[in-house]
């Protein structure tokens, strides 16, 4: 489905990104892997995924906390044949009160889970217009529709992308190009089991147990949703069957906002 057609989903060495863009590959479509780091591990995992889907994989740098980095990354997609499709995955997490929230820490969340968003959409909107078509999925989170205590930054960032999703899928109405978001509840990436091993170490209790708690707490299903159902989900908004989708939220969180 995605022959001929180039995705850039940022921070995918790991996780949701990475889930997300093993999909698009499956469906034939060349992909520009990121994270801020630049290690040999880095270019081997895209070359490795050449060879497994039969598609161009490149791994581009770029720390989004720094717009001029997202411009220059913008541009070396360009030189790889455009951005058809933009997965604005990239993001981090803190937990602490608010009113002991570390400043920077703040900074830095706002900057990668939600600026860097607008960034990346502000330099490829143009190419997708040119072409026609495009396809912007913004990974937001149950975070962007409801809230838990300290993650004062999280919440507010997702609730942004949510926002800027609808604002975006306005202004695009009509160009052959969609804004839409994707909301998974808890997924089992190193960004959860660092929450995990925290919770585990505050309490006294295994990791298991922290995990089963953490689930617990809010997805009355008790099952993690995977980086591979995610990826569906995106391979979805790609497709024909999406093309009338403005806007949207795709909610997987077993339950939890149904509350
Ligand atoms: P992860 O830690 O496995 O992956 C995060 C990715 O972002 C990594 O590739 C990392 O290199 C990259 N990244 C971090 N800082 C960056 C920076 N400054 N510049 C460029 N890349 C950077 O996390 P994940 O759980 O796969 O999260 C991916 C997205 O999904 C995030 O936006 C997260 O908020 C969202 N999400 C996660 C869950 C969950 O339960 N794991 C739930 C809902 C939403």
């Amino acid at each position: 489905m995605l022959q001929g057609k180039l995705a850039l989903v940022t921070g995918s060495t790991s996780g949701i990104g990475l889930g997300i863009a093993r999909a698009l590959a499956a469906q034939g479509g060349g992909i520009v892997l990121n994270s801020f780091t630049d290690r040999d591990e880095d270019h081997a995992l895209a070359a490795d995924m050449a060879k497994e889907f039969g598609v161009k994989v490149v791994f581009e740098a770029a720390d989004l906390t720094r717009p001029a980095e997202i411009e220059s990354l913008a541009r070396r997609c360009e030189a790889h044949g455009g951005v058809d499709v933009l997965v604005n995955n990239a993001g981090t997490q803190h937990t602490a009160p608010v009113d002991q929230f570390p400043v920077e820490r703040w900074d830095a969340i706002i900057a990668i889970n939600l600026s860097s968003a607008f960034h990346t959409i502000r330099a490829a909107l143009p190419i997708m217009r040119k072409a026609g078509w495009g396809r912007i999925i913004n990974v937001a989170s149950t975070h962007g529709l409801v809230a838990s205590g300290e993650k004062t930054a999280y919440v507010a960032a997702k609730h942004g992308v949510v926002g800027l999703t609808k604002a975006v899928a306005i202004e695009c109405a009509d160009t052959g190009v969609t804004c839409n978001a994707i909301c998974p509840g808890w997924v089992l990436t190193p960004l959860v089991q660092k929450q995990i091993d925290a919770r585990a170490a505050a309490a006294g209790i295994a990791p298991e147990e922290a995990k089963k708690r953490l689930i617990g707490e809010k997805q009355p299903q008790l099952q993690f949703t995977s980086p591979e159902q995610l990826g569906a989900f995106a391979v979805f908004l790609c497709s024909p069957a999406a093309s009338n989708m403005q806007g949207a939220q795709l909610v997987s969180d077993g339950g939890w906002t149904a509350q």
